[in-house]
């Protein structure tokens, strides 16, 4: 099944690293995804992870 078909258009996504990503579309293909941090204290959006990230 190729991506297009997967792309979960409420998971935008710009991570091309990431074997989840539709490499044609700025999205990605899971169901649901894991947001985290690796922060004590989160402060701003780059305190942020995508827990479910898996690199290609
Ligand atoms: S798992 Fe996370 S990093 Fe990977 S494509 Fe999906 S949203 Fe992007």
């Amino acid at each position: 099944m190729s991506c297009h078909l997967n792309a979960n258009r409420s998971i935008q996504c710009t991570v091309t690293q990431c074997k989840h990503h539709c490499d044609a579309e700025n999205y990605c293909s899971l169901e649901q995804i894991q947001v985290g941090t690796h922060e004590a204290d989160p402060t701003v959006k780059q305190c942020t992870d995508c827990m479910s990230f898996d690199k290609k």
